[in-house]
């Protein structure tokens, strides 16, 4: 079997054709949906993500802008713009671009995240947008899963009575990830660095979701003939090319469906976060 390869770029464009027009329609209305992004400290891929998210947001008629800070910004600066940000009505996302420098403990990381005004968490990494995930009626999906099962959706894959298999469990991408295969009725096992034979835990799996940061770590015969790959990941390999987590070559041979790393998922978190700017706006206006 040789893998339909998506095209998470072409899919993406999609996606901001559909948030253009509910941006347009919001303008008609004299709304403008507002992003504004916290970028703090001088990590080259945190500006180079900020430059595309600002990109994306200008093409979709999003009005976004950067608040820029140098690495020594103190915990108290980034609280206290938080929650200007967070009383301005012309501001309908917020977010906060990880890591934050090193003087930002792991504490007031999180600290800053629940800070944030849940009605403007585009991203979903407020607690209670989790929280409401969890119960089934989600208010912000995290950006990255939501581009997963549109990638699966666009691949005519749909989870109900499959056996997904997701591989990682952090709380952006692996546990949220687990969560809307469930909402899709689907049969979910979340996997991580103590999973006892991962290989064949994958095996088993008609979607597999890769979110661990390891490069090509899932081989070719870990896939069950025809499963339907997602490949999270983002790794440089040991001689610094891009790669996700999937060993695509072999993988590709085996799988379905397979998404390519660049090209795949990434596209669609950015593309998923400028359909919740326009959502936070559409419920700001009532
Ligand atoms: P993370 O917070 O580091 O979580 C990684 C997960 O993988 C953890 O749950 C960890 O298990 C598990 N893991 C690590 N080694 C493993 C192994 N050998 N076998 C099985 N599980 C293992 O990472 P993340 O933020 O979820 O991101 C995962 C990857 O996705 C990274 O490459 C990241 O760059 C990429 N990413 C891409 C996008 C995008 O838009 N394309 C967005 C977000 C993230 P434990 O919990 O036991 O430690």
């Amino acid at each position: 079997m040789s893998a339909t390869i998506l095209d998470g770029r072409a899919i993406a464009l999609k996606v901001r054709a559909e948030v253009a027009q509910r941006a347009q329609a919001l303008r008609a209305r004299g709304i403008v949906p507002g992003l504004v992004v916290i970028l703090a400290g001088d990590d080259p891929a945190s500006a180079v993500y900020v430059r595309s998210k600002g990109r994306a947001a200008e093409a979709c008629g999003i009005a976004a802008r950067t608040v820029r800070f140098g690495a020594d910004v103190s915990f108290a600066t980034l609280q206290a713009t938080v929650a200007e940000l967070n009383a301005d009505p012309a501001v309908h996302g917020i977010l906060i671009q990880l890591p934050l420098p090193p003087g930002v403990s792991a504490e007031q990381t999180t600290a800053l995240l629940e800070q944030v005004d849940p009605a403007k968490d585009v991203d979903g990494f407020h607690p209670q947008s989790l929280g409401h995930l969890v119960a089934g009626e989600p208010t912000f999906v995290a950006c990255t899963p939501s581009g997963c099962m549109r990638l699966l959706a666009e691949a005519g894959v749909d989870p109900q009575g499959k056996r997904a298999v997701v591989i990682g469990r952090s709380t952006i991408v692996g546990k949220p990830m687990a969560l809307l295969l469930l909402q899709a009725h689907a049969t979910v096992t979340v996997c991580h660095s103590r999973t006892q034979d991962l290989p064949a835990v994958v095996r088993d799996a008609d979607i597999v979701i890769a979110a661990v940061g390891r490069a090509r770590l899932v081989k070719g015969d870990w896939i069950k003939p025809g499963a339907a790959v997602i490949d999270v990941g983002i790794n440089r390999d040991g001689e610094g090319k891009l790669c996700g987590d999937v060993d695509f070559e072999s993988v590709a041979l085996v799988a379905g469906v397979l998404t390519p790393v660049p090209r795949g998922v990434g596209p669609m978190t950015i593309a998923y976060l400028m359909h919740n700017v326009c959502l936070a706006a559409a419920r700001a206006a009532g």
